[in-house]
């Protein structure tokens, strides 16, 4: 190329760039993204930002239990107040789904109490293989792992299941797991026949849809809607930090340098779910964590 048309194209891209840069807060960045979770270490600590030693993971994992169980009152396996009289006969085994799942936090101590089978991705490798180490250790004889504090339920009687995916959300398909990721192994039951893609019930997305910008959002979302196993009864569950929307009720959404990843204050979460055609069940905000966080809400929808 001619110096002169070089510069040209410079200057054009410069004022691109300026006029993007107005106009659109930085978007997250999926390599970065990945390389700032490869620096943290593969524990509760590490996937929480130093508050997996204290009551966060519990207090956390119960709220998420209970509103599961609020929406979906079948899956409860003992009577409580919102167990039906008459609950929904469940004929069939309950699938669930934890993506951006880190080292299976979720999945051990929220998931694996109230469904039967779940498939857990993650695209960092320390985190899955931890995730991994930690499943396969529960179905063992074996002392577990130091520092894991119980086995996972289920997994050891072969009445559950995990199934181990590498991949990211720009990429994963609920509908079509195995497409364009990893399976890296499965713990607990085994199925007579493959039931990888036999869709979800539940769909649970907790601490990483900020790695997705807008657009890619809007289509994990779709396709999460294609993936529900029942129209009527699977829920897709979104768990994530909130930033305060604008001063004048409008959404809003900052970007994080240090991972880049966007937290969504409360009306830009309700505007991405309709703008991918969702609709929004119910919705709690996360009580009893430390002061200074962000509020965490969960979102029901489907
Ligand atoms: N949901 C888990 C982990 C939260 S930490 C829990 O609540 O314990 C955030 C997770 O998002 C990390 O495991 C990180 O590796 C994952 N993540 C980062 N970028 C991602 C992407 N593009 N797709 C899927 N997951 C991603």
């Amino acid at each position: 190329m001619q110096a002169a048309s070089r510069t040209v194209v410079a200057l054009l891209l410069s004022t691109i760039m300026s006029v993007t840069d107005e106009t659109l807060p930085q978007q997250p960045d999926v390599q970065e993204g990945i390389e700032y979770w490869n620096n943290q270490p593969a524990n509760y600590d590490g996937v929480l930002g130093g508050f997996g030693t204290g009551s966060l993971p519990r207090v956390d994992a119960l709220g998420s239990r209970r509103f599961l169980q609020y929406m979906m009152p079948e899956l409860c396996t003992v009577p409580s107040a919102v167990r039906p009289l008459e609950p929904r006969a469940i004929d069939r085994r309950i699938r669930a789904v934890d993506v951006g799942a880190g080292v299976g936090r979720v999945t051990s101590d929220v998931l694996l109490h109230l469904v039967h089978d779940v498939v857990l991705v993650e695209p960092v490798e320390s985190f899955i293989g931890e995730a991994f180490r930690r499943g396969s250790a529960s179905a063992s004889e074996n002392p577990l792992p130091d520092g894991q504090p119980t086995r996972w339920k289920g997994i050891k009687e072969k009445t559950k299941s995990v199934t181990f995916i590498r991949g990211t959300l720009q990429t994963f398909d609920p509908s079509n797991p195995g497409k364009g990721t990893h399976i890296v192994g499965r713990v607990g039951y085994v199925s007579p026949e493959d039931d990888l893609d036999s869709k979800f019930d539940v769909i649970w997305c907790q601490w990483c849809l900020g790695h997705l910008n807008d657009q890619d959002l809007g289509a994990f979302f779709r396709r999460c809607r294609k993936a529900l196993r029942d129209p009527e009864n699977s829920i897709i569950m979104v768990k994530e930090n909130l930033c305060t929307d604008m001063e004048d009720g409008g959404p809003k959404t900052i970007f994080d340098e240090s991972d880049s990843s966007l937290t969504r204050s409360d009306m830009a979460w309700k505007k991405a779910f309709t703008d991918a055609g969702l609709e929004l069940l119910d919705e709690r905000l996360q009580r009893g964590f430390p002061e200074g966080l962000y509020d965490v809400k969960m979102y029901a929808l489907r």
